[in-house]
């Protein structure tokens, strides 16, 4: 089944997979009005879904298992495709990297909030993530699972 991206009026933009060309546009999830399906771009002809977006990162520390090391490495490189994804598709594009901090211990790697996200999502959590990142800078890396 093709996927098709739909814009509405409102804004909202959404990718979904119908049964087929003929199958009506959506109505928007967001607001309720008729949506209409956009024109493919051609480099998105055949390929595969596009990574998930930042939005679907965890939102808490316990969604990426407490800091777990294997878990943050998923959700970073699962950011670095979206951002690889957004550079190639910037119609594509949420956000930019912006910087968190840049003195102290995070002066030669700047933690941007795309690695805050990543760590732990945008929303509660973010001081300890930030904690974490300083300490990975403090140790060199992640510490190995004992
Ligand atoms: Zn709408």
């Amino acid at each position: 089944m093709p996927v098709y991206d739909y814009a509405c009026s409102c804004g909202t933009r959404f990718e979904l997979m119908v049964p087929s060309w003929s199958s009506p546009a959506p109505a928007c999830p967001d607001c309720g009005a008729t949506t209409a399906r956009r024109p493919p771009s051609p480099a998105m002809r055949g390929r595969a879904a596009p990574p998930p977006s930042m939005s679907a990162a965890p939102k808490s520390w316990e969604g990426v298992n407490r800091g777990d090391r294997d878990t943050i490495t998923h959700w970073r490189r699962t950011v670095e495709a979206r951002r690889d994804f957004e550079e190639r598709h910037p119609e594509h594009r949420e956000q930019r990297d912006a910087v968190a901090a840049h003195e102290g211990r995070f002066e030669r790697k700047p933690l941007t909030y795309r690695e805050l996200a990543a760590r732990a999502g945008t929303g509660g959590d973010a001081t300890q993530a930030a904690a974490e990142a300083s300490r990975e800078r403090r140790t060199g890396a992640p510490q190995a699972p004992s």
